[in-house]
């Protein structure tokens, strides 16, 4: 069993270090929120009060943080870990970030001979919790090899995209397919309720037809329902919309889906709904349309 030194207690990092420690893995933790501690320890995880005490001896050092800023905070600045890593230890970067950030990340890394893996992750709280999640992964195949250990425990399906890099591309791509499939049920709910359509019924199109995914029923059920209790917040989402379109924006191709995303969950941020899940989306498209979607 390998000892694993784990950084960021949220949504899915909580989720991913509870599987970790089953899998009889040493897991010692920190997070910035020391009050987030309680349920980890008693899962059997240690935990530390400076994130610099997790860097001896640990054979991986894995982080699932917010975005770029907190990635930039703990590793490029202030404690700067990058820089202070172990050579023996491998590092696997689970957070949703610009694949620029990732490289100037595995620069540092690699430059001191350190393996590093890109590997975020798809799925969301309950696939975290229960070790199911669906992850991408760039890096040196035999590092994605010896690393089976950690990520077979969080995961259902590991993907080897290929070089450094291409697992935070990969991200960013499935996370186009994930902005357009919740706007695209906001609008056909919308357009639905005003028709006088009963939307139960269109859902249970939805759910067989050949344009079901699990998304559309997903939300469409937590929609009707009124339910927008965070798995995905709304903030994150708004994060992911603006970097599929610098990623984009660089490789010169066209994302009208993360603009009118990007458009539409500053809207619900604005408006206060940043901690809800991204499928508030959905209830800035209903407020538009003048509609209440919950039946
Ligand atoms: P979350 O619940 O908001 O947790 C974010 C984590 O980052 C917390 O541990 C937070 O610490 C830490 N953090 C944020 N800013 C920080 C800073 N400046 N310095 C130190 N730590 C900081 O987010 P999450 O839902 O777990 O998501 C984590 C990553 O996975 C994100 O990149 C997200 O896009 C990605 N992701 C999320 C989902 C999902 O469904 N939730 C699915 C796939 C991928 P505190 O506890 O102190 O705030």
């Amino acid at each position: 069993m390998a000892k694993v030194s784990f950084i960021g207690l949220g949504i899915m990092g909580s989720g991913m270090v509870g599987n970790l420690v089953k899998a009889g893995h040493e897991v010692t933790v920190w997070n910035r929120t020391a009050s987030k501690y309680a349920e980890i320890e008693k899962a059997g995880a240690k935990t530390v009060a400076d994130p610099s005490q997790l860097l001896l001896g640990a054979d991986f050092l894995m982080y699932c943080l917010a975005d770029d800023a907190a990635v930039d905070a703990i590793f490029l600045k202030g404690p700067s870990l990058a820089s202070k890593v172990e050579k023996e230890t491998i590092v696997i970067d689970l957070s949703t970030i610009d694949p620029e950030t990732s490289a100037v990340e595995r620069k540092i890394y690699e430059d001191r001979g350190i393996a590093f893996l890109d590997a975020p992750v798809f799925g969301t709280k309950g696939e975290a919790r229960d070790g199911g999640l669906w992850i991408v992964i760039g890096g040196p195949k035999d590092i994605f090899e010896k690393s089976r250990s950690v990520l077979e425990p969080i995961s259902e399906t590991l993907h080897y995209m290929g070089e450094g890099g291409n697992g935070t591309k990969m991200k960013l791509v499935g996370n186009l397919l994930v902005a357009s499939q919740i706007v695209s049920i906001g609008e056909a709910l919308s357009l639905a309720k005003k028709a006088g359509l009963n939307l139960k019924t269109v859902l249970e199109v939805a759910a067989v037809a050949d344009f079901k995914t699990p998304i559309y029923a997903g939300v469409g059920a937590g929609v009707i329902k009124g339910d927008y209790e965070v798995n995905f917040p709304l903030k994150l989402m708004l994060k992911d919309a603006k970097l599929i379109q610098a990623f984009a924006s660089r490789l010169d191709s066209p994302v009208s889906i993360a603009v009118t995303t990007e458009e539409l969950a500053k809207e619900g941020v604005d408006a206060g709904m940043g901690e809800l899940n991204a499928s508030a989306i959905v209830k800035v498209i209903s407020n538009r349309a003048g509609v209440d979607l919950s039946e």
